[in-house]
């Protein structure tokens, strides 16, 4: 499977320019859309998941321009939104079968061996009979996994699944969504760098609607490496730091401001050199 974007543009009623110009390319795989709040992804994953059309430019699954061809791409997707409500009073199976009959699977065999292939693969077998309402953030975004692979998708969405989960939730999702990334191309949209890192072959940053970066994570770290300095510094001195130095991170280390910044020479001046971080690379474009 490909999918390629070309040329995105969607401005809202509101004139906020929520996507400009957005051109991607993507096979099977990890793709990670990283970008702070606001900056379209949202919007970018609705496109994709044919919920939302844009003005100008166009998506094309394989052959299939998506916006032409709704419902064969619907058949082709699944897709996790941000806010996935769930109905808390049913139990995980009860509610995967029910949303299998609403997919199409009314074939009572093959819709259970299906739903319980499901339940095997997201971990939530043995908790199967157990109402949604008592389960972890985890295991209700695994559920929201399960919900989504019904139909078997090439394409699946998952927009910010990690928000809320702890370490431990979160390793055991990055896992599932790894899986299921051998034959499938997932697309992933996050704010926290650390999710990137960890799990996409390749990525894109955005930011105010536009693409600032694509490519794989540790080719981006690469670029940078050699550029990137640090220096503790007094509070107070920080906006000086930021008239002489293109700044690109500034962080606290046992409770003393540490800034990062780039470089192409070495700037002397306290600074010392430091391996080059997926954080840098993204601070680096968001932060001009
Ligand atoms: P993200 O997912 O990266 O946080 P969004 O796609 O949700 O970004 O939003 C991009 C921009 O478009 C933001 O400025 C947001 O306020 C705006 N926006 C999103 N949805 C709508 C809408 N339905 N109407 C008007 N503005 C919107």
């Amino acid at each position: 499977m490909q999918l390629t974007i070309n040329n995105l543009s969607k401005t809202y009623d509101n004139g906020v320019k929520a996507l400009q110009n957005i051109s991607l390319e993507m096979s099977n795989g990890m793709f990670g859309l990283l970008g702070p709040n606001g900056a379209g992804k949202s919007t970018l994953m609705r496109t994709i998941a044919t919920l939302q059309d844009a003005d100008q430019g166009n998506i094309m699954l394989n052959d299939l321009e998506v916006q032409t061809n709704k419902n064969a791409v619907r058949r082709l997707l699944g897709y996790l939104p941000q806010q996935f409500g769930v109905y808390p009073k049913m139990s995980a199976e009860v509610l995967l079968h029910h949303l299998a009959v609403l997919k199409g699977i009314t074939n009572k065999k093959e819709r259970t061996n299906i739903v319980n292939a499901l339940l095997h693969k997201t971990n939530l077998y043995d908790v199967k009979k157990q109402s949604l309402d008592g389960f972890s953030g985890g295991m209700k975004q695994r559920f929201g996994i399960a919900q989504a692979l019904l139909n078997n998708p090439k394409l699946l969405i998952v927009d910010e699944p990690t928000a809320g989960l702890d370490p431990k939730e979160r390793n055991r999702f990055y896992n599932l969504l790894s899986e299921i990334a051998e034959n499938t191309i997932v697309i992933f949209s996050t704010h926290i760098v650390d999710d990137i890192k960890e799990l996409c072959t390749n990525m894109a940053i955005i930011n105010k609607g536009k693409v600032v970066l694509k490519g794989n994570p540790l080719e981006l770290i690469h670029q940078l490496e050699g550029k990137v300095y640090q220096k503790v510094i007094h509070r107070n001195d920080l906006n000086r730091y930021k008239d002489s130095y293109k700044v690109i991170n500034e962080k606290l280390f046992l409770g003393k401001p540490v800034i990062h910044i780039v470089s192409d020479t070495n700037p002397d001046n306290g600074f010392t050199p430091v391996k080059a971080s997926l954080e840098d690379v993204y601070f680096s474009q968001i932060n001009n």
